[in-house]
C-alpha cells in the first residue's frame, strides 16, 4: 500500500499522516453530532470491546471462585500471573512479531524512521530496548498487574467495599462500564501530569521514556512506582461502588490498553487494501517531544491546558514557542 497518499516521509525517514491529530469529539463547541455519531463507534470498537471481552474470559476461566478468592493461595495467585503474563506476551507479541520482527510491512505508515533494535544504547538493560522492556513486562509490570488483582478480589470477596449485582444495579453498572474509559483517561491525565514533575520524572518516568522511539513491548515498560499508579487505576473500583468485573475491566483496559499509544505505526495493514488504524500518533508525540500530549486525547486536557501538539507543522510551531518561551523564563 502507498503510504505517501496518506502521509510524508521526511529526510530522516520519518513519516507523518497528512491528518492533524485530534481529540474525541465530546467537548466540541458548538457541538458536531454528526462527527460524534461518526466517531461513536471508535469508543468501541477495537480496543474497548476487545478488554471487556478478555474480562468475560478472566471471570469464566481463569479466576477462582469467590470462596478461593478469600485465601491467599499460592495455586491460584501463580496461576493468574503466568496467564496474565502469557496474554501480555502473546497480545504485544503479535503486534511486535508482524511488523518489528517480520516487518510484514516494511516502514509503511512507520512514524519513526529507525527500528528500535538497530539502536543499542546504554539506557536500556543489556543495552537493547527490547529485552530491557521484555525484562521490566515480566518482573515489574506483571507482578504488579497481578498483585493488584489479587488486592482487589480478596477486598471483594471479603466484603470490605460493596459488591453490587448487576441484577439489582443494572443501569448503574451499566453506566459506571462505560465510564471505564475516562476514569482511565483522567487518571492516566493526572498521574502522568505528576510524573513530569522533576523529581519523578528523574526517578520514575524517566524509565519509560527510554523508548523514544516506542514498540509493542515498550508499552509496560515503567518503574515499578509508576506501574503502581498507572494499574492503580483500577483502585478507583474500591472507592466508587462498583463490582469485581468492573475493576477488572479497568484494569485490563490499563493493562492490555497501554499497547495502542505504542505502536509506532499510524495504520496496520490487514489486506491489499485495507489498513486498521491504530490511533497511537498523540502518544507517539509524547514519546517524542516529551512535553505535550499527556492525555490520550478522549478528553481535550492537552487542548485545555495547551499542551496539545496534533503533529502538524503549525502543532510544531506551537509547541517550538511554548519551549522557547520556558527556556527564557528558566533563563531569566
Ligand atoms: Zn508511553
Ligand atoms: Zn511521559
Amino acid at each position: 500500500m502507498d503510504d505517501l497518499a496518506y502521509g510524508k516521509r521526511n529526510k530522516r525517514g520519518d513519516w507523518a499522516p497528512n491528518e492533524p491529530a485530534g481529540t474525541a469529539p465530546l467537548f466540541f463547541f458548538p457541538p458536531q453530532p454528526l462527527t460524534f455519531l461518526k466517531w461513536l463507534p471508535h469508543y468501541f470498537l477495537p480496543y474497548n470491546l476487545l478488554f471487556a471481552v478478555s474480562t468475560l474470559v478472566w471471570w469464566n476461566y481463569v479466576l477462582p471462585d469467590v470462596e478461593t478468592m478469600k485465601t491467599l493461595g499460592v495455586a491460584w495467585i501463580a496461576k493468574l500471573y503466568i496467564v496474565n503474563l502469557f496474554a501480555v506476551l502473546l497480545f504485544f507479541g503479535i503486534f511486535e512479531y508482524r511488523l518489528y520482527i517480520q516487518r510484514a510491512q516494511a516502514n509503511r505508515f512507520k512514524y519513526n524512521g529507525k527500528w528500535p533494535s538497530d539502536n543499542k544504547s546504554d539506557v536500556f538493560w543489556f543495552k537493547n530496548q527490547n529485552t530491557d522492556s521484555l525484562l521490566r513486562t515480566v518482573f515489574h509490570a506483571i507482578p504488579i498487574w497481578t498483585a493488584l488483582e489479587v488486592g482487589i478480589l480478596y477486598a471483594y470477596a471479603h466484603g470490605y467495599v460493596p459488591w453490587l449485582s448487576f441484577a439489582s444495579n443494572p443501569w448503574y453498572l451499566a453506566l459506571i462500564a462505560l465510564l471505564v474509559p475516562v476514569i482511565h483517561e483522567v487518571h492516566f491525565y493526572l498521574l502522568h501530569r505528576l510524573i513530569h514533575t522533576p523529581f519523578l520524572y528523574k526517578h520514575v518516568h524517566s524509565v519509560h521514556h527510554n523508548s523514544v522511539n516506542p514498540s509493542p513491548y515498550s508499552s509496560l515498560s515503567m518503574h515499578p512506582v509508576e506501574l503502581l499508579g498507572y494499574l492503580g487505576v483500577a483502585l478507583w473500583h474500591l472507592v466508587i461502588p462498583s463490582n469485581t468485573m468492573l475493576a477488572l475491566y479497568q484494569l485490563h483496559f490499563a493493562g492490555f490498553g497501554a499497547i495502542p499509544g505504542h505502536i509506532g505505526f499510524d495504520k496496520i495493514e490487514t489486506g491489499e487494501n485495507s489498513t486498521m488504524d491504530t490511533h497511537a500518533y498523540i502518544h507517539y508525540l509524547h514519546h517524542k517531544n516529551f512535553e505535550v500530549n499527556y492525555g490520550d486525547g478522549l478528553i481535550p486536557f492537552d487542548k485545555w491546558f495547551g499542551t496539545f501538539h496534533d503533529g502538524s507543522p503549525e502543532g510544531e510551531a506551537r509547541m517550538e514557542a511554548r519551549f522557547e518561551k520556558r527556556r527564557a523564563k528558566l533563563n531569566s
